[in-house]
């Protein structure tokens, strides 16, 4: 079987599960499309672009059906709670589809059996064809850049298990019955929202480099932001249990994995559906605790919900890494008004500086959204301004997506594509200038890195990362010396000392291994 994962961390977690249970179940991978007997193309839908890019991944992969030797292809994840029925309708070739709440439905969708202890049957995963006879070996392809942990490798649950939502925020309730999660704008879009979570003993075949892994704590969003479908596409927020999350995560680190990422849609909610206070922090402080993991982090904080407690927690442990990802997405009070955020630029600097001085050397993540229906030149300033002065370390700026469904599809004053794409170059000019700056203070410094392997650009040179650069979103870490080690190896830590900086990447110098 071929397996080929777009879209963010959180659709790749998606993935591996799908993956872990195909792998259980007797298929094999493969990493090229043409060796696949099924192909599936797990698809991304949050915006414009990635819907192109879904659609296109299809439709490259059915030419391996209608021209090679694949025998079905199914589709996966966003695109599919969108426009289940266009998919089936339009692209023949697609045999079956599964929604983000039926990962469990790939074995009967790629016609293996159901296991022993049987998997909930979700009867709306069915596409035209029919579930054939089981016919494994399969191969398997990702896309991912990363090898596929082999089958030994993978979590080895006795049971198939998943959670389902037993509980929501109250939050989630009253946007429900104001009809935040509604998909009646999507023709063809299944009514049921998705209230799948995978746990602790569901199998998953990791993808990331050696050594990393992410953990999803938590799936769906109760946030009301205008030009967001993910609410729609991913359901009522909800959290994993405590536990398993922790099991996992013991899990992961007896198996050799160092560092690990937590995602969901808004990490900052985790727990709150469970009764727990400070739930992520107390998440946090309870992981930190478990022996070998050197790099805990989180990503998608959501900017009002940065509690104290949870910048204390962060600043007590050294192996919670010193970094924050802040989704803020514009400055203009205005402008987050009508996104229903909030906040503005005085806001957010007085947040980022209660951060900085919690947490000394922390490194900061966001990401801005412009062009948003109405934002004017002079929203468009204050943004620019705030950029100038909360020297982020980095930064993402997105160009807004008119996305049917969401709040903002009524929204008029629609900016020009054009004033859209300037704006962002603007601001990703601005960004580069302020990111040269901050960068060449690096050089000097002795760090920790991750050493993850022969750089993509050039074999002459290793990447790598330190505990400030996230994985896959960061800049680079290229180790050009590597001092008085002869062979480094990919998912080992290393010291080493900056020598050089770009305007995003830097340039280092190995000095010794480090535990
Ligand atoms: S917090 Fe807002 S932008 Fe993020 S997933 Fe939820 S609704 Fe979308």
């Amino acid at each position: 079987m071929g397996f080929i994962s777009l879209g963010c961390p959180k659709n790749l977690v998606d993935s591996e599960v799908m993956m872990g249970l195909l792998d259980r179940a007797g298929a094999r991978l493969t990493a090229r499309p043409e060796d696949a007997e099924i192909l599936v193309v797990n698809t991304c839908s949050f915006i414009d672009t990635a819907k192109q890019e879904s659609v296109d991944t299809i439709l490259e992969m059915a030419r391996h059906k209608t021209h090679g030797r694949a025998k079905k292809l199914i589709v996966a994840g966003c695109l599919v709670e969108r426009y289940r029925d266009e998919i089936q309708k339009n692209i023949p070739e697609v045999d079956a589809v599964v929604g983000t709440g039926e990962l469990e439905s790939i074995l009967q969708a790629a016609g293996l059996e159901t296991p022993a202890h049987g998997v909930p049957q979700v009867p709306r995963t069915w596409g035209p064809g029919s579930p054939s006879t089981p016919s494994s070996p399969f191969t398997i392809l990702t896309s991912t850049h990363a090898e596929i942990r082999s089958g030994k490798e993978s979590q080895s649950g006795t049971h198939k298990s998943s959670e389902s939502s037993r509980s929501s925020r109250k939050e989630g309730d009253a946007r429900e019955l104001s009809g935040r999660f509604l998909r009646d704008a999507w023709r063809g879009a299944s009514s049921a929202l998705p209230t799948y979570l995978y746990d602790e003993t569901t199998p998953r075949l990791l993808s990331t480099p050696r050594a990393s892994a992410y953990i999803k704590i938590a799936e769906g969003c109760d946030h009301p932001c205008t030009f967001c479908v993910i609410p729609n596409l991913r359901g009522k927020f909800r959290s994993r249990r405590f536990e398993s999350v922790v099991a996992e995560a013991e899990q992961l680190v007896a198996r050799g994995i160092r560092e690990i990422t937590l995602i969901g849609q808004d990490t900052t909610c985790y727990g709150e559906d469970l009764g727990l206070r400070d739930g992520l922090a107390t998440l946090l402080d309870r992981l930190a605790l478990i022996p070998n993991l050197k790099w805990l982090r989180f990503l998608y904080a959501y900017p009002n919900r940065i509690t104290g407690k949870l910048l204390e927690t962060i600043a007590r442990h050294d192996n919670i890494c010193k970094y924050l990802d802040l989704p803020l997405q514009h400055a203009s009070p205005d402008v987050l008004k009508r996104m229903k955020r909030g906040a503005g630029a005085d806001i957010f600097l007085k947040t980022l500086s209660k951060v900085r001085a919690a947490v000394p050397g922390i490194a900061l993540r966001t990401s801005f959204i412009v062009g948003f229906p109405g934002e004017s030149s002079s929203d468009f300033e204050v943004l620019e301004e705030f950029i100038g002065e909360a020297k982020f370390d980095w930064l993402g700026v997105f160009n807004y997506s008119h996305e049917e469904g969401s709040a903002a599809w009524s929204l008029d004053a629609q900016v020009p594509h054009r004033t859209i794409e300037s704006r962002r170059r603007r601001l990703m000019r601005l960004q580069q200038s302020i990111s040269r700056r901050a960068k060449k203070n690096w050089v000097g410094r002795e760090l920790t890195l991750l050493a993850e392997g022969p750089s993509a650009e050039t074999p002459l040179l290793w990447e790598g990362r330190t505990e400030f650069h996230a994985p896959e979103i960061d800049g680079n870490v290229f180790i050009n010396d590597f001092g008085p080690i002869a062979d480094l190896e990919p998912g080992r830590f290393y010291r080493a000392r900056i020598t050089e900086s770009h305007d995003y990447d830097l340039v280092a110098r190995i000095l010794s291994t480090a535990n």
